[in-house]
């Protein structure tokens, strides 16, 4: 296996100089240098043969036992030297200090075919960022990272990425509802990847700390590795770079609301400075089309990042951003533009986006009126997301009294012939039939470019946890089973048609599916 590592992170910015690991603040570092902890009995359950090529290893390389060491902390690549970064977040709406990575330690950077990775491994033992906890990962939570890294991927959504899944061989301690039930579960360790994983909470730690110096070292980083089109380092410079995170996360968060991924924690520690979806704990998919739900229960209080708020939940963390570099640029004026700017835009992406979920490519007057009312006709009754947007391709824009049938397998309940939803479904399928009308896409072409927009295939909640079940009893064929399933999101994909189906009424509030917490 010869990776062409070129590290700049660990190179470039300023360490911590203790390198003792143990739980401590660290000041006036970007990392602490840390060893992976050596696990009982390693083993490698899934690799992403698609991200092995993006980093120039083999499938035979990852059979290896060097990579199995190597991808489990058990073996550190030689001259490297693996860290752990330090940051900060608003947890929730408030702010809450030093976080950093507790349980996640960067290996190495890595180019091929002139593209930048950075390798972490996820649940791979104590950093002086662990606080409390115990630096690792259980294999419930691996599964659902290591699935839906790559689905997202698949689906084109920005985000992190996954290169493999592994058992450590340890037992992990665990209370999954936090309520003082604490059980052992299988230790496991997902590798990550993405060209950076810093965070919005990496440039805010320095700022509650007035650290302006080793934050604006932090920022011109930043920009050289990962915005070098902006330019030399500039106040000037510093604004272009927010309007780029802005207009990132704005795209990030507008692919969630396409396909119907709600994240769950969407802490300032969560936000990645590249735009990309990253921590993937709590999330969860919308079964029933609702603005209002959450699957994390740590959560459930306050909704804060239910499905109809994430756009503005980006906006909140982005003035969090800009309060942080705020110093480098001091003066708010061109800040403020750009978070009005996010709204502004934010209102006419939303109104695209949604038209091209139902096949309008052009723009009207009254397509708002016409998304709107979808979209309260959508809430009125328990309506599968996926299955509503993807059988919405067999609408026939001359045979408007046939649409409800076309989507009837979307709803939860059974409606009566005579019931008032059907009714009002009738009656906006008629607008949309007109609508349609000035559109110049015979009905096969718009749905073939509708499906290319709706998945038809998502990781559905149920679905990552009959994973997880089967994983528990060593059988890890669903996981293969999924991650080949969610490489083509957007194909029919005939002999998997029995993933294209509504929640089985089992998963509506267990565990696991509908319900989960931070605790992973
Ligand atoms: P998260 O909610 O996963 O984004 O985590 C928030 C913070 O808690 C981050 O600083 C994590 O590194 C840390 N953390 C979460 N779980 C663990 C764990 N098991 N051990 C150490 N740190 C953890
Ligand atoms: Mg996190």
């Amino acid at each position: 296996m010869k990776l062409h590592i070129q590290d700049t992170f660990n190179k470039e910015l300023p360490a911590d100089s203790i390198t003792s690991n143990y739980v401590r603040q660290v000041e006036k570092a970007c990392y602490s240098l840390v060893t992976p902890q050596k696990t009982a009995n390693p083993k490698i359950l899934h690799v992403s043969p698609e991200m092995a090529e993006n980093l120039g290893i083999s499938i035979a390389e990852t059979q290896s036992e060097l990579f199995q060491n190597i991808f489990t902390g058990n073996e550190v690549l030689p001259n490297t030297q693996p860290y752990a970064m330090c940051y900060g977040g608003h947890q929730f709406g408030h702010w809450a200090g030093q976080l950093g990575d507790g349980r996640a330690i960067n290996l190495a950077e890595v180019v091929h075919n002139h593209q930048r990775w950075a390798i972490q491994l996820k649940g791979a033992g104590k950093t002086p960022y662990s606080r409390t906890a115990d630096g690792l990962a259980v294999l419930r939570s691996s599964i659902r990272e290591y699935l839906c890294s790559e689905a997202m991927f698949h689906l084109g959504v920005p985000t992190t990425r996954a290169l493999s899944l592994a058992l450590s061989g340890d037992q992990v301690l665990r209370d999954i509802l936090y309520n003082g039930n604490p059980a052992y579960e299988k230790g496991a360790i997902v590798s990550r990847i993405a060209p950076s994983f810093l965070r919005f909470g990496n440039y805010q730690i320095f700022a509650s700390r007035q650290d302006y110096e080793n934050l604006k070292i932090l920022v011109d980083y930043t920009i050289k590795h990962f915005y070098a089109e902006l330019g030399n380092p500039s106040k000037g410079t510093y604004l272009k770079f927010f309007q780029e995170v802005s207009n990132r996360s704005l795209d990030m968060v507008l692919h969630w609301q396409r396909v119907g991924f709600v994240h769950g924690v969407m802490n300032t520690d969560n936000m990645s400075i590249l735009g990309l979806t990253i921590d993937y704990g709590p999330y969860g998919w919308l079964e029933g089309y609702d603005y209002g739900w959450t699957p994390n229960t740590t959560d459930a209080q306050n909704k804060r990042y239910r499905y109809g708020k994430q756009p503005e939940m980006v906006l909140w963390n982005l003035y969090q951003l800009a309060n942080a570099i705020y110093p480098l640029i001091e003066e708010t004026a061109g800040l403020e533009a750009i978070l009005e700017d996010y709204k502004t835009k934010y209102e006419s992406k939303y109104l695209a986006m949604m038209r091209s979920k139902i096949g309008l490519f052009t723009q009207r007057e009254n397509d708002a009126a016409l998304i709107q009312e979808l979209e309260e006709n959508l809430h009125r009754t328990e309506t599968d997301m996926t299955i509503f947007f993807r059988n919405l391709s067999r609408f026939e824009k001359d045979n408007p009294d046939h649409g409800f049938l076309d989507i009837q397998d979307a709803f939860y309940d059974s409606l009566d012939q005579k019931s008032e939803i059907i009714q009002i479904w009738n009656n906006w399928f008629h607008q949309y039939s007109k609508r349609l009308s000035f559109e110049k896409e015979t009905d096969s072409e718009r749905a073939i470019q509708i499906n290319l927009i709706n998945p038809k295939y998502v990781l559905r909640n149920y679905m990552a946890q009959l994973a997880i079940e089967a994983a528990d009893k060593e059988d890890y064929s669903v996981i293969d089973e999924l991650f080949q399933l969610l490489k083509n999101p957007y194909a029919e994909q005939p002999e998997h048609e029995k993933w294209f189906a509504k929640r089985p009424e089992w998963a509506r509030n267990k565990v696991g599916c509908s319900m989960l917490s931070c605790s992973s």
